[in-house]
C-alpha cells in the first residue's frame, strides 16, 4: 500500500510539475505574441434584423500563432486570466477598438458603437475605469463609439463593487451590455442596480430556435424582462432565416451571427460598411 502510495505520488507530482511547464511556456508564448504583433483584432457585425443593416460590431481578438494558425481565444483568455496577462491584453484590444471606431466614424459610416469584451479579472482590478479612462485619452476616442460586454457570471461576483466600477464607466460615457446572459443565475435584484444598457441572448439559447419550445420559452422571457427593465436586447449566434425571424417576431431586433457575418478583419469590415453606403 505504501509503495503504491508512494507511486502515485510521483506520478501525480510529474503530472503537476509538467502542466506548470506547459503553462509556463504558454504564457511565455502569448507575452510574446502581444509584443511582436502577433495578435489582432476582428470585427463581427451586429446587425438589425429588418432591413440587415450593420449598426454595430463586436470585437473579437484572435492570435496569429507562426505555427498553429489562429488560435482560437477560447484557447487562450482562461490562460490569459490565470496569469494576469489579459490586463494588458484586454487593454491593448480596448485601444485597437477604440482606435477602430473612431477611424470609421471619421470615414463618415454610421455606426452606432464598437463593442468590446472584457474580463472578470480586468473589472476586479481597482484601477479598471482609470484604464478606460486613459485609452479615450489616449486614442481620442469618443466613448459614446465603445460599448463593454461583460459576461452574466462576473457581475454576479462582488456585485457592490462591481456597481461602482460599472457607474464609473457609465460616466465617462461608454455603454454597457451583458453577454451570454441566461447561463449566469443573476438574480433580478442584482440586475435592476446595474446601470445597463443592453442584454445579449446567449447563443445556447439560439441555436435550437425555433423549433425547440423551452428555448423560445427562455428567449422570450430575457425579452420580456429586459424590456421591462428598460435595457435593449441582442441575440448572438443566429446562423438561419428561421432564427432571425423568430427572433424579430418576438420584439428582438439586433442580432449577430454567421447568418450575417463572420468575424472579419477590419478592413474587410470596411468593405461591408462601404458596401452598404453604395446600395
Ligand atoms: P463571446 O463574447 O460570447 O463571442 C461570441 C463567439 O461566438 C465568438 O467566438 C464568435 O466568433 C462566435 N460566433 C459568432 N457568430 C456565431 C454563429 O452564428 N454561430 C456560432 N456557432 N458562433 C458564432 P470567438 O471569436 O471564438 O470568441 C470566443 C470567446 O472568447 C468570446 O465569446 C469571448 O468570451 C472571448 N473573447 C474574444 N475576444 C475577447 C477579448 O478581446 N477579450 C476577452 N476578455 N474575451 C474575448
Ligand atoms: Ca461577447
Ligand atoms: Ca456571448
Ligand atoms: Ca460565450
Amino acid at each position: 500500500v505504501k509503495n503504491s502510495g508512494k507511486n502515485s505520488h510521483c506520478f501525480y507530482s510529474a503530472d503537476l510539475s509538467k502542466n506548470a511547464n506547459e503553462l509556463f511556456m504558454m504564457e511565455n508564448h502569448l507575452r510574446r505574441a502581444l509584443e511582436r504583433d502577433q495578435l489582432e483584432v476582428y470585427y463581427q457585425p451586429q446587425v438589425r434584423i429588418k432591413d440587415g443593416k450593420i449598426i454595430g460590431a463586436e470585437s473579437l481578438l484572435r492570435w496569429r500563432h507562426p505555427e498553429l494558425g489562429m488560435v482560437s481565444p477560447a484557447k487562450f483568455i482562461p490562460l490569459a486570466e490565470e496569469t494576469g496577462l489579459i490586463l494588458q491584453i484586454g487593454e491593448w484590444v480596448l485601444r485597437e477598438s477604440a482606435l477602430q471606431a473612431s477611424r470609421w466614424a471619421h470615414a463618415g459610416y454610421d455606426l452606432n458603437r464598437v463593442s468590446v469584451n472584457v474580463s472578470g479579472v480586468q473589472i476586479q482590478r481597482s484601477n479598471f475605469a482609470d484604464t478606460v479612462y486613459g485609452v479615450l485619452i489616449e486614442t481620442d476616442c469618443n466613448p459614446r463609439l465603445l460599448e463593454l460586454e461583460i459576461t452574466e457570471s462576473t457581475v454576479m461576483h462582488n456585485t457592490e463593487f462591481v456597481i461602482s466600477v460599472f457607474n464609473r464607466i457609465k460616466n465617462l460615457g461608454l455603454k454597457l451590455a451583458i453577454d451570454d446572459f441566461g447561463t449566469g443565475y443573476s438574480s433580478l435584484s442584482h440586475l435592476k442596480r446595474l446601470p445597463l444598457d443592453k442584454l445579449k441572448i446567449d447563443q445556447s439559447f439560439v441555436r435550437e430556435l425555433p423549433g425547440n419550445a423551452d428555448d423560445a420559452a427562455i428567449a422570450n422571457a430575457i425579452h420580456a424582462m429586459a424590456n421591462s427593465l428598460g435595457f435593449n436586447v441582442i441575440a448572438e449566434g443566429v446562423e438561419t432565416e428561421a432564427q432571425a425571424a423568430f427572433l424579430l417576431d418576438m420584439g428582438c431586433e439586433i442580432a449577430q451571427g454567421y447568418l450575417y457575418s463572420r468575424p472579419v478583419t477590419a478592413t474587410q469590415f470596411t468593405a461591408l460598411l462601404e458596401a452598404e453606403r453604395v446600395k
